[in-house]
Formats: C-alpha cells, structure tokens, sequence
C-alpha cells in the first residue's frame, strides 16, 4: 500500500453528531488514540443544522417535573412502527439512555429547553439545545479535543479493511496530500444520510421524486453504508426517510441552507410562500386539482410529508383567496406557533404581518406562485383540468357553508371559504430532511454480517444504520434523529473500547 500511514486503536468515519459523541465516549471510556475522519472541513454534519434533542427522564424533565417515563416512550415508538421493520432491542437501548446524555451535555456547558412540538404534546421530551446544533456540535468538538482525539478534516474514509481472520485491521483515507492508511482493530461508521445521492435515493426511497429538495449537508452520500457493505456488512433498514413538505424551494437552492462554522443559513429561505403554503385555512391540492389530506392534520411539521409523497410528481398546490390573506396580514399565522418552531424560524405564529401581500406579490411570476382572477387561468398554470379544480373548489366552499368536511373531516376551525378573487396557488414539493437505514446493527451498535454475527470490530451509529425506526419519522419523539444519533454514538463508542480492551 502506498501513501501516508498511521496508527489508532479507533477510528470513526464521520464527524457528525454520531461520530463526535462516538469518538468522546470511547475517550472517556479509556481509549487513548482515535482518529475522527471527516470528509468536509469542519465535524458537523447535518447535526450541526438541527436545533432539538430527545430526551427521556433527563436532568431537564426532572428538574421541572415532566413525567416522561422511557417505559411509555418505548411504548410509543414500538406502537407507532407497529413492532414491525425496527428492532425492539435497540430502541430501548436509544431511549434508556437519551436522558442520562442530556445530562452529559449539560456537563459540557449546554443548556435545553423543553418546547412542545405540537398543540398539547404531552411528555416534553423535545430539548431544544440553545444555540442549536451549532452550539452542540462546537461544545462536542471542544470536548473531543480536550480528550486527545484527533479530528482529520478533508479527509473521506474510503475502505474499511478486515484481516485473514475476519477482524477489522484498518481504514484507507484520502486526504489533499494523497492516501492514507490507518491501522486500527476497531472501526465506527457514522457518515449520516444518503440525502445527496441521487441514485441511492432512486434505488431505496418508494416515492422518490426528482422534484424532491434535500435540506442536509451535501458531504453526507451514503459512503460509510457502501464502505460497510463491501467488507460483508449486512443491510438493514434502507428506503426510511424524513419527510416533510408542501415546501417551497427550487431544486437549484438546493443544500441552500448551507452549514458552515456559523451554522444555519435562515435567509435563503423563502420564508414567506413557505408558510403560506402549509396554512391549515388553506386547501391543498395535487397537480390533478384534487386535496389529498386534511389540511389540518396535526399542525406538525413532519406530519404530512408522506400524504405530499404519494402525489404525483411529488408536487401540491397551496390554494387562498383574498379575504384568507387579509386575515393572515392582520392576525398572523397559524402553523408555525402550533408546531412550536417559532424559536427557530423568524416567524411566529398569531402575529400581523403588514406587508404580507405587497410580499406575496412580489413572488408572481417567478414559478411558485400564480395569481388570478379566475380558478380556470390557475388550473391551466397548474396543469389540471379546470373542470376538475373548480369542482373540488365548489365542494370545498359548500363544505365551508356546512360546516363540515364530508370528504377528510378537517376541523371546522380552519374552514375558510375560497370566494374572494384574486386567488392564489404556491407550488409546493416534498422536502427530504434526511435518510435513515443502511448498516444492520444490534443493540450495542455492532455491525452485523449475513448471519447477524456481528463482524469483529466494527459499529456503526446514526442515520448510516437501520433498524431503529419504521417507514416514517416518529416525530411524538420530537428530536430523536440527533438523540438517536448521539445515543448510538455513545453506546458504539463504549462497546469498541470494550471490544479492544479484550
Ligand atoms: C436542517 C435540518 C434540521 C434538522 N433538525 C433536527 C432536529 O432539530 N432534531 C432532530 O432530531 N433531527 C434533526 N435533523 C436531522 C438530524 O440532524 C440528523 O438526522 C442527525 O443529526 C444525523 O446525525 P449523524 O451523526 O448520523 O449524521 P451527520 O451529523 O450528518 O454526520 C455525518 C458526517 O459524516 C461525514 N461524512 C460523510 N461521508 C464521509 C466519509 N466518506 N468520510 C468521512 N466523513 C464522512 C459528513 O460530512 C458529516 O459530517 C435535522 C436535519 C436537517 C438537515
């Protein structure tokens, strides 16, 4: 082998969420050289753009007396992926030990509040990490440091190497100046989501749309899931995503939220269709012209994004009149303080928005948003029959004059006739948060091979392993991505020192 060559007892691929809380724990557990490889060049990942934490019976719940059980919340995930397509056994490992690293990062200097995520949630168990995950991933870094580990940034893992007898005995790198070789007997994969890989995408998500935008950093393509698999690394798990959507943001703004060391980058959103396009006084239709969901189901942001996928292409239409606009310009909207985001996102709920229509108007004409006088002009913007649209228009006006939605039962709170022209339609898209699934595991975050045994050596942690959530986002475990992804981190961590230390 030619090239750079180095020596660690550990080496963890990925510098995201789960990789810093893996390298930290196996720090803290005794283990005196590890080497983090990081593909971009800062460890962050997509964590460093997150904001929430799950946590169950953490230091936080105790301290304001919030009952959150672990047994319940376990309850909650194994019911809402019906015991079937996650394993049970690492669940619990993930939720017993969520609290305890609220805990561990409030040692680190951090401090949570506990918000809710939608109307009424009960347990808190969303800790929203001030500073968000910027500040998260700096106190993680800070911390690694201190403890000796060495952070190789610009540096992409590109093989995992396993010895005669089966073992793990190494990684291949690349760094600017050429290969590198590091000799090491334990291995953890943390290298996040497939979300910027356009052909893992098509391969594993049902719904795939090519309409779809990814919100995560564009370094996360799955590499650690290959480099598992090519070493016999069985797959687990593969096609879950987080999904969400109607959203508003052309493909070509893509990765525009960009992670840099100042972490989110809100500007580039564009805020002001994107909200109108999730209003529950709204109605919402696909490209036929036809609603597909009741508008107000669950005010969470992560609620419909699979009723967005089914449609085709992918694509909605977020329909309003004149009067509902006025109404949002003098008492604000509903969506956003109802998914109690308002702490992230620069606008918050129950708050007048003078200006909203000079604000709207400026975005006609520009491909997502269409307004006119007549519903025929926005079904042939739309490409719907006009008969189609202005028949689902007449029975939703009707339903509003009854008070009632016969067709999804929507509450009648949010029943607000479409009368008053002009009339407005925002295209909308589904978004992609990020992909869960790929290296099989167990509960002590062991890769496993073809006969589940696990392969001598090697973890894996975070988005890049499967089997710790079902076909969609359980998000009544508000935060539990990053929680899942340091929890694992912590566990794979402390398993491969064990694991060395025999
Ligand atoms: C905008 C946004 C907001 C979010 N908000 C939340 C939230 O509030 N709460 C929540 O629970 N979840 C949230 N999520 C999801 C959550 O952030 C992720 O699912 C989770 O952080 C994944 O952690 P990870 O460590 O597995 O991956 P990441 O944090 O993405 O880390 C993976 C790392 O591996 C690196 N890498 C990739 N390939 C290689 C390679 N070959 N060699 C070396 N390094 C490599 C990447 O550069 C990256 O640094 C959000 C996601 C986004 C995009």
């Amino acid at each position: 082998m030619t090239g750079k060559r180095l020596r660690a007892e550990l080496v963890v691929i990925g510098g995201g969420g789960a990789g810093l809380a893996a390298a930290l724990a196996a720090a803290e557990s005794g283990c005196k050289s590890i080497i983090v490889l990081e593909k971009t060049g800062a460890a962050a990942g997509s964590t460093a753009m997150a904001h929430d934490v799950f946590g169950a019976e953490s230091p936080v719940q105790k301290r304001q007396g919030i009952d959150a059980p672990k047994d319940e919340l376990f309850k909650v995930a194994m019911e809402w992926a019906h015991w079937t397509k996650i394993n049970p056994r690492i669940v619990r490992a993930f939720i017993d030990k969520s609290g305890d690293t609220i805990g561990w990062l409030e040692k680190m200097g951090l401090s949570f509040e506990l918000i809710q995520y939608y109307p009424n949630q009960v347990p808190l168990v969303r800790h929203s990490v001030k500073g968000h995950g910027n500040a998260l991933m700096k106190a993680l870094r800070d911390s690694c440091e201190k403890k000796g580990v060495k952070i190789l940034t610009f540096t992409p893992g590109k093989n995992i190497l396993r010895d005669e007898k089966g073992k793990i005995s190494g990684v291949v790198a690349e760094s600017k100046q050429g290969e590198i070789s590091i000799a090491a007997q334990g291995v953890i994969v943390a290298t996040g989501g497939y979300g910027n890989n356009e052909e893992m995408l098509k391969k594993h998500l049902a719904n795939y749309h090519d309409t779809m935008t990814y919100d995560g950093p564009p370094s996360n393509t799955g590499d650690g899931i290959r480099m598992a698999a090519d070493i016999g690394a069985a797959m687990a798990g593969l096609g879950t995503a987080n999904l969400h959507g109607p959203f508003i943001r052309p493909k070509s703004d893509s990765h525009a939220m960009k992670m840099d060391a100042k972490g989110l980058d809100g500007s580039l959103i564009r805020i002001t269709l994107w909200f109108l396009a999730w209003e529950p006084e709204m109605i919402w239709v696909n490209k036929h012209g036809k609603r597909f969901i009741d508008e107000g189901y669950q005010l969470a942001f992560f609620a419909f994004g699979n009723a967005v996928a089914l449609q085709p292409d992918g694509i909605t239409y977020t329909l309003f009149d004149q009067t509902t606009l006025n109404k949002i310009e003098r008492e604000g909207l509903i969506r956003p303080g109802a998914a109690a985001h308002a702490n992230w996102l620069p606008v918050s709920a129950a708050t007048p928005l003078p200006g909203l229509e000079r604000e709207v108007r400026k975005q006609a004409d520009k491909g997502e948003l269409k307004i006119s006088n007549s519903w025929d002009e926005i079904a042939a913007w739309m490409g719907a029959a006009p008969d189609v649209l202005n028949a689902t228009i007449d029975e939703y006006n009707a339903a509003c004059d009854d008070r009632h939605d016969g067709l999804f039962a929507k509450d009648r709170r949010y029943l607000r006739s479409l009368r008053t022209p002009p009339f407005y339609a925002v295209k909308g898209h589904l978004g992609l948060c990020d992909t869960y699934g790929g290296i099989k595991i167990n509960e002590h975050m062991e890769a496993l091979d073809a006969r589940d045994n696990p392969i001598p050596g090697l973890y894996a942690a975070g988005t890049t392993a499967g089997c710790w959530e079902s076909e969609s986002y359980c998000y009544r475990l508000t935060g539990h991505l990053v929680g899942f992804a340091l929890n694992s981190g912590r566990i794979a961590g402390e398993n491969a020192v064990r694991y060395l230390s025999k």
